[in-house]
């Protein structure tokens, strides 16, 4: 028996029996519906899993025909999704561990550039067993040096970076893995005048978290991808890094609130690692 919920708590649900499969997806869509790096999918069967609450509370975006990406609509994160036999469960969003590990890469010939795979699990440009890759092509125009383009999944809402991204970290923190339904998050931050919104921003939905100092999730209503949060304060955007459609030619600098990491991930890279925060700010 493991259980899970959204970043609000809106939404819970547990699975009776144990996952069948967990596997790490790098497709674009995948990497802007959860704002991150890649997404980590745990498999189930049907019977055995429940909504315990919240199920009036998901929003169902399409991506593709036949593929449904559900979120919370009060915080953004991503929420399970039971098709005809099974359900696909976001495994950021578990509360406990699944006890099962990540059986294999997918989708890998779409990963974000930053991102090495360094484990030694098995890589599929598809999902096997599936003919047709659910991949869209991003049909952009070629990037202007020194200017990074994002959007989020339906493309209601698009966004520049126009300057440096100053730092950018794989966050493991329990609010990050919530709040993308993944592994850990992977944010970079820029200085706020660099960051312009080319459409949609009013139409984003933000979700502050009670009680914590800055942490809050933008999100696109219509899809649920993760979004920048322009910070006034901290004169600051925080992006969302699986949003972005050009290439940073970057790679992240460490990994963040390592301690608070998921059970399941084994982390196998080279990057420096900080138990909390990456220092005083
Ligand atoms: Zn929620
Ligand atoms: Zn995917
Ligand atoms: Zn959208």
């Amino acid at each position: 028996m493991s259980s899970g919920s959204c970043l609000c708590g809106a939404i819970r649900w547990s699975l009776a029996s144990d996952p069948k499969r967990m596997t790490h997806c790098h497709c674009r869509m995948c990497r802007k519906a959860h704002g991150a790096t890649f997404a980590t999918f745990l498999i189930g069967d049907l019977q055995g899993f429940r909504f315990e609450q919240g199920e009036a509370d998901i929003v169902a975006y399409e991506s593709s025909p036949d593929f449904i990406r559900p979120f919370c609509v009060h915080c953004g994160s991503v929420v399970p999704h039971r098709a005809s036999d099974r359900v696909r469960i976001p495994a950021g969003a578990m509360d406990d561990d699944p006890h099962i590990l990540p059986s294999a890469h997918i989708y890998v010939k779409w990963k974000a550039p930053w991102h090495a795979i360094d484990d030694d699990l098995p890589q599929h440009d598809h999902f096997p067993g599936h003919s047709s890759p659910r991949v869209e092509d991003p049909a952009l125009s070629p990037s202007t040096p020194g200017v990074l383009r994002g959007r989020c999944l339906c493309q209601a809402a698009a966004y520049e970076v126009k300057g440096p991204l100053q730092r950018l970290y794989h966050c493991h923190c329990s609010r990050c893995r919530k709040a993308k339904g993944a592994a850990h998050a992977t944010n970079a931050f820029a200085a706020i005048d660099d960051v312009r919104y080319l459409r949609g921003e009013s139409s984003l939905r933000t979700y502050r978290l009670p009680g914590a100092r800055t942490f809050s999730h933008v999100f696109c209503p219509t899809c649920g991808s993760s979004m920048p949060r322009l910070d006034p304060t901290r004169s600051l955007a925080v992006i969302p890094m699986g949003s972005l459609d050009d290439d940073p030619e970057r790679t992240i600098d460490s990994h963040i609130f390592v301690a608070s990491k998921a059970p399941w991930y084994e982390i196998d890279d080279d990057l420096p690692r900080h138990d909390a925060g990456p220092g005083p700010s």
